[in-house]
């Protein structure tokens, strides 16, 4: 039993376990993944399943053969065939003519990579070499087939059932040829969910009883690769039973035009005005073996100026352009100036945000928009973030992997379906503490377990070495004493902290782990202003059973995991004394009386001794009292009293 845990539902029914999970899957149009959650207990938070080379994206392309008896291939080894002649047999992004007509479908066919053409009634397919007509449902079906033997070989069961996500602006026929494609691949399509729906489930939105049942809104901002969505979803708290809170998709607006692919044009724009005023002779038109290596150099430098705020985009140009030397050309990118050329695309999805958002007005009157979740690849760019921050005037979710998001989704409403019960997918308090890593490993905690939530809690902590510019902060959650016994959450480094000795910067750590139980940390050092913001989410990944080994195993460690702590923290603390009292002492030792200089060499001696045994022996920290430590701590810090009065005088003195 988990203290506080929530009431007797918890860890209910397992209905349908006999059958195998149900699967939730991501039917992108690049990108296709499948999850689990509930599996194989029902406390099991989401995860997604990866292939047999860990792989997680499933590219959502078939190749065929013109020897129809083979095979064709699906996924990764369908993009990367190398051989030129593949292209022509290669059908991607297949989602765009899903349950459409040629007829609606014609805007989008000249974007496609493949041949459309007009199947049985008015149907658009896709046109292979030897004149086959390939249908979107054929296709995608083979993209679900790979994924469910993802799944199988995963678990190690058979996988019959499906959740599966499409976008919220999908009609009937779509949502069909959707059901048709899992049909075909040996799958039953459970339920259909729409896209935002499942983002918004993957972050337990639509499944914490809420206190005052009030309907809550969900504004969902995806943007992928080529498509932007935005979405306004409500959320009707249900009552006590398994699947009764609803949500209801109250308007969608977007471009499907729009996407990450568009910022790579744009940043592959700018390159070439660089490249040519450098002196490379780009022609005009470029040819497409340079505009190729052009994109593919531009969404490098792109998803490396996510993380820096400067990047190198490195184009490989093979022949020579106006008598510039062969290879490859560097141009680098401040961030600036990438956010420069993309801000009329981020403006276009701002757009689009607003629409969707007047048209849910009549809804929204009532409560506004009660949180903002962001999907899709290029959501990681921090302009992009910080400008949807700025539209809903509220920080939106990002702690979910958005590749993943809507597959994690898409998993718990999968979970719920087999008979999962709402409560076990949901922490009402905080069954394991939260905090960080401090000097020499140790767990500093800063929200401790079996709190409610909503929580915050806030710890000061400095530098350990002089001219420190970077600090580690390594989330960790656990009962354990040290950091390595407990798990981390993600590791995160604080940078351009100003040069300082050690121990005079601030750096405060805030964490605040809100309703749906995601953690917001903080690090901001306080005189330079220097600061940092991530999200996780605490949850996921761990088993009700793991908890309660993790707080067996705490209770089982306390006094040992409590005194190597200590020692810890007093290693890390007396070396940045010792390492004061010995520079002081050679510049103003000489000012003190003989027998208080000894009784401070003797102090100092002992506790460098007992650094040098917690350090140096073979036991380590066990081989230390950490009472006999701490008190030749005490000891030194009184008896270097007069060592500091000397070096405020001398400091007085000085002209
Ligand atoms: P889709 O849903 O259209 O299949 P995704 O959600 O997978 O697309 O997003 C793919 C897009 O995200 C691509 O344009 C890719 O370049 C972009 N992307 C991926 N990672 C990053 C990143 N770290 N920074 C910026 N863009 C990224
Ligand atoms: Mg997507």
């Amino acid at each position: 039993m988990i203290p506080g845990s929530s009431s007797g539902q918890a860890g209910g029914g397992t209905g349908g376990a006999g059958r195998g999970p149900i699967v939730g899957i991501d039917l992108g149009t690049t990108y296709s993944l499948v999850a689990v959650a509930g599996w194989p207990q029902p406390g099991v938070a989401p995860r997604v399943l990866e292939d047999e080379s860990g792989r997680a994206l499933c590219p959502s392309v078939v190749r065929y053969f013109q020897d129809r008896a083979r095979p064709p291939l699906v996924g990764w080894p369908a993009r990367e065939d190398p051989d030129p002649a593949s292209a022509a047999w290669t059908v991607a992004s297949a989602k765009r003519l899903m349950g459409r007509s040629l007829r609606d479908a014609r805007s989008d066919a000249g974007a496609l990579p493949f041949v459309v053409a007009e199947g049985p009634g008015q149907t658009a397919r896709a046109l292979l070499p030897d004149g086959r007509l390939v249908s979107p449902q054929e296709v995608a079906a083979r993209v679900l087939g790979r994924l469910k033997e993802i799944a199988e070989r995963a678990l190690g069961v058979g996988v019959e059932r499906a959740v599966v996500t499409v976008p919220a602006y999908f009609d009937d026929a779509q949502r069909q040829a959707t059901r048709d494609a899992g049909a075909l691949a040996g799958l039953e399509v459970v339920r259909i969910v729409a896209e935002p729906t499942a983002a918004a489930l993957a972050y337990g939105l639509g499944l914490r009883a809420q206190a005052d049942r009030a309907p809550r809104t969900v504004a969902v901002y995806d943007l992928g690769g080529g498509t932007f969505d935005a979405s306004v979803l409500r959320l009707t708290p249900g009552g006590a039973g398994e699947d009764a809170d609803a949500y209801q998709v109250l308007s969608t607006a977007g471009d499907t035009r729009l996407g990450g692919d568009d910022f790579d044009q744009a940043l592959a724009g700018l390159l070439i005005e660089r490249l040519r005023a450098a002196g490379v002779g780009l022609p005009e038109p470029i040819p497409p073996g340079a505009r190729r290596a052009l994109l593919r150099a531009a969404e490098s430098c792109k998803i490396a100026l996510s993380e820096h705020t400067v990047a190198i985009a490195t184009v490989g140009l093979s022949g020579s352009y106006g008598g510039a030397p062969e290879g490859a050309r560097t141009v680098a990118v401040r961030r600036e100036e990438f956010e420069g050329v993309i801000a009329g695309l981020v403006e276009r999805t701002l757009g689009s945000c607003g629409r969707a958002l007047r048209d849910a007005r009549r809804e929204l009157a009532e409560q506004g928009i009660s949180a903002v979740v962001l999907v899709g690849g290029s959501s990681r760019v921090p302009v992009v973030r910080a400008r949807v921050e700025g539209l809903f005037g509220m920080r939106p979710y990002t702690a979910l992997d958005p590749d993943r998001v809507v597959a994690l989704g898409a998993a718990v409403q999968g979970a719920v379906l087999s008979g999962a019960t709402r409560a076990a997918l949901l922490l009402d308090v905080i069954p394991l503490s939260l905090g960080i890593e401090s000097a020499g490993g140790a767990m500093a905690k800063i929200i401790t377990r079996n709190q409610s939530v909503p929580a915050r809690g806030v710890e000061m902590f400095s530098t350990q070495a002089d001219n420190q510019t970077a600090v580690t902060i390594n989330v960790l959650q656990g009962e354990r004493e040290m950091a390595r016994d407990c798990r981390s959450l993600g590791v995160f480094h604080l940078r351009g902290l100003p040069a300082m000795p050690a121990g005079i910067p601030q750096v405060r750590v805030t964490f605040d782990l809100d309703a749906n139980g995601v953690l917001s940390v903080s690090a901001g050092e306080l005189r330079s202003g220097v600061s940092l913001e991530v999200q996780v989410v605490p949850s996921h990944g761990l088993t009700r059973q793991e908890v309660a080994r993790i707080e067996r195993e705490s209770v089982a460690m306390a006094r040992q995991d409590m005194a190597e702590h200590r020692v810890t923290d007093l290693v890390a603390n007396s070396r940045l004394d010792v390492g004061w009292v010995r520079r002081q002492l050679g510049r103003h030792g000489g000012a003190l009386a003989a027998g208080v200089l000894r009784d401070l060499e003797d102090a100092l001696g002992t506790v460098e001794g007992f650094i040098a045994t917690a350090e140096g022996s073979p036991e380590g920290w066990r081989a230390v009292d950490p009472e006999a430590f701490y008190r030749a701590k005490l000891a030194l810090d009184k008896l270097s009293v007069p060592l500091h009065e000397a070096a405020i005088s001398a400091t007085l003195r000085e002209p």
